[in-house]
């Protein structure tokens, strides 16, 4: 398995690869729902790219930038041992200049829910991975559900910047309780985690109640009971496009929830 650390490493690897190249963006700490992503795109091209980047621009002050977890030696164990061809784990010195071209996330859909309370975000993703795309020029690039907001905004951005890339969504992976996989969840004390499983019972039941009602409020409801938060920062019906909607439309409809259980701010959502 090749390292490669800089973007002109990666240029240089990616002009030998021959054939269908999929990439999986991470920002490392790889979990189930990581090595998920890998084996779909394992399975699905003749080579694999996983990029291993905490990207600083899509934190904001104060955010977990530094004590983000870093587990780089046990990361490229793991994409070893599925089959991954390269990792690409440049530095923030390398991927940026001063006074660069900054790409804007989309001013409503950029900044609504999470863009809302983690205004910028968004231009920070956008940035990287429109970079990434640029290295890696992969064939397909596969994306959690679990980040819905962000697999929107994505998937604009190949229509916008007309990108020859097939974004492929992938189904959240969650532990055997519920809980969603996340890099974040290391966080957690044992006391936090069990609240934070009330995040996707409430989801769970919004999914089951949605089978008999469409009616929203009714359904918000319910959720609340279910939540044991610290704080909830927002419960949201949108559709495929995020756009919102006031009643349940199955096969259409994403239940999402952001939420603080103690210091730790998790995101979750259930498709329906
Ligand atoms: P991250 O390292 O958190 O930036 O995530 C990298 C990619 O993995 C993103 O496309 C995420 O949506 C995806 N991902 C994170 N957690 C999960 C999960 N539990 N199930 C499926 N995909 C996930």
């Amino acid at each position: 398995m090749k390292i490669l650390k800089s973007p002109k490493e990666a240029h240089e690897y990616r002009k030998t690869l021959n054939g269908s190249v999929g990439f999986v963006p991470t920002m490392g700490a790889l979990h189930e729902g990581h090595l998920t992503l890998i084996k779909r795109a394992k399975s699905e091209n003749e080579n694999v790219i996983v990029s291993i980047f905490v990207n600083p621009t899509q934190f904001l002050p104060g955010e977990d930038l530094d004590k983000y977890p870093r587990r780089l030696e046990a990361d490229f164990e793991i994409c070893k041992r599925a089959g991954v061809d390269a990792v690409f784990t440049p530095n923030a010195e390398n991927m940026y200049s001063e006074d660069e071209i900054l790409i804007k996330a989309p001013k409503i859909k950029g900044y609504i829910l999470e863009g809302f309370f983690r205004p910028g975000h968004f231009d920070g993703v956008l940035q990287v991975v429109n970079k990434l795309f640029n290295i890696i020029k992969p064939t397909r690039a596969y994306f959690g559900k679990k980040d819905a907001q962000q697999l929107y905004l994505i998937n604009q951005m190949v229509k916008n910047f007309f990108f020859d890339i097939k974004i492929v969504p992938v189904d959240t992976v969650r532990e055997k309780d519920g809980l969603a996989l996340s890099s974040r969840n290391v966080y957690l004390s044992p006391e936090e985690r069990k609240r934070a499983l009330s995040i996707s019972k409430a989801l769970k039941r919004a999914a089951k109640l949605s089978t008999v009602t469409d009616n929203i409020d009714e359904i918000k409801k319910e959720m609340m009971n279910i939540l044991d938060v610290d704080k909830l920062q927002y419960i949201a019906f949108v559709d495929r496009n995020f756009n919102y909607i006031n009643k349940i439309k199955h096969g259409d409809t994403i239940i999402l929830i952001a939420a603080y259980i103690g210091t730790t701010r998790l995101i979750d959502n259930i498709w329906i």
